[in-house]
């Protein structure tokens, strides 16, 4: 799996599971007992030990409970504003400078290692543990195994399950250790046991690599991690800017990259009016509560957030949480107008579905197509279009417009 499809799950938490992939209707026939007979074959065939399969997987049972939480459908999605609010706290960029300044020996070398800034790494391991603080209260074995049995994404899985016990041959953790979250997620960074696999780095050389208690290895497993992600060294990720009163606002959106150079000639200023060099970096304009609120360069390393969590939300959230810890000041919050509520949302993407506009499933959130649709909609009716749903954009659309 080349990325992190799964968010942690107190990201899921407080989003009220608004990302879980859309459920398919699907349904499990036969017992757990004998999926579990049969993939303890399959996992001696792919290379996992005997005595590990035996001794993790010998009269193990399904949590119903793990199927609950990944069947659950999100409610609404919150605006930006409010979810960085509850995750790029304060404390949590103080926390992530302190980290910094302790582990500065170990950042040193993973920079020159694998050349991640120290700030992106502090601002993942916040969010996902607090530093290790939160990783989650499951057996990951019994989630996985509850999952890979569940219909819905068995295949994925599976294949989790199996890399969880090579990380047990592997000697790294002891199968009693591996606790996490809800969906499989274990150490201080919440990594999927096939990314722990693939990815891990023993960092203090004691023949472990232990993402739940040692420093060294999880700063560079995290590093080694976004490395493989495209990260390149020594480039930015994102900057707060300011955008002129009047724009082409349909310029903005992650789908659109320009150059720098291009942004200067708009009006896009550094956050405290201070020029931007006219380069050619690629950049997109982010401006996730419409043209009154915080606005954003995002650059090419900024895929790495994107890659890491599909939800913009948590990749702006992360991002700026980033810079924050690397010395930024606090956003300007603008002034945005409310947005709509998620019954108006879900008429919203109805309208527009009904005007052929290809928005997926009216599900009340605002991904990409949705944006997308509502720049073109926006410019169809004579309204900056930002891609920010306003009570005005709604209005428009029911008249006809
Ligand atoms: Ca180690």
């Amino acid at each position: 799996m080349p990325t992190k499809t799964l968010t942690c799950a107190l990201a899921i938490v407080l989003m009220g599971a608004a990302q879980a992939d859309a459920a398919p209707a699907c349904s499990n026939s036969g017992s757990f007992e004998k999926w579990l007979d049969g993939f303890k074959k399959d996992a001696v065939t792919a290379g996992v030990k005997p005595a590990t399969v035996a001794s993790t997987l010998d009269g193990m049972t399904a949590d119903m409970s793990i199927i609950s939480s990944d069947r659950k459908q999100g409610f609404f999605s919150q605006t930006f504003l409010d979810f960085q609010t509850k995750l790029a706290t304060p404390n949590r960029v103080q926390s992530g400078i302190a980290k910094v300044k302790q582990q500065r020996a170990v950042f040193d070398r993973e920079e020159k290692d694998y050349g991640v800034s120290p700030a992106v790494i502090a601002a993942f391991w916040a969010l996902e543990s607090d530093f290790g603080s939160g990783m989650g209260k499951k057996p990951v074995l019994r989630s996985l195994a509850t999952l890979a049995y569940d219909c819905r994404r068995g295949e994925m899985f599976r294949q989790e399950l199996i890399a969880a016990l090579k990380i047990i041959d592997r000697g790294d953790l002891r199968a009693d250790e591996m606790i996490g979250s809800w969906a499989g997620e274990l150490g201080q960074t919440q990594f999927l046991p096939a990314h722990y696999y693939n990815f891990a780095v023993d960092y203090d050389g004691d023949g472990k690599r232990d993402l739940l208690r040692s420093n060294p290895d999880i700063i560079a497993s995290t590093a080694n991690f976004i490395k493989s992600l495209g990260w390149k060294a020594g480039e930015p990720w994102l900057q707060e800017v300011r955008v002129p009163a009047q724009m082409a606002w349909e310029n903005a959106g992650l789908d659109m990259k320009l150059s720098r150079a291009e942004w200067v000639k708009m009006g896009v200023t550094g956050a405290n009016g201070q020029k931007l060099p006219a380069d050619t970096t690629p950049a997109s304009l982010l401006l996730l509560m419409g043209k009154n609120g915080p606005a954003f360069l995002a650059y090419p390393n900024f895929e790495v957030f994107t890659k890491w969590n599909q939800s913009l939300n948590y990749a702006v959230t992360a991002a700026y949480l980033a810079t924050r810890i690397n010395g930024a000041p606090a956003m300007n919050r603008g002034s945005p107008v409310a947005s709509l509520d998620g019954p108006q949302m879900v008429e919203m993407q109805q309208l527009l579905a009904r005007k052929g506009y290809k928005i997926g499933e009216a599900d009340g959130k605002l991904g990409a197509g949705t944006r997308l649709a509502i720049r073109q909609a926006q410019l169809k009716a004579g309204l900056p279009a930002d891609g920010y749903p306003t009570q005005e954009f709604l209005t428009a659309l029911r008249s006809g417009r």
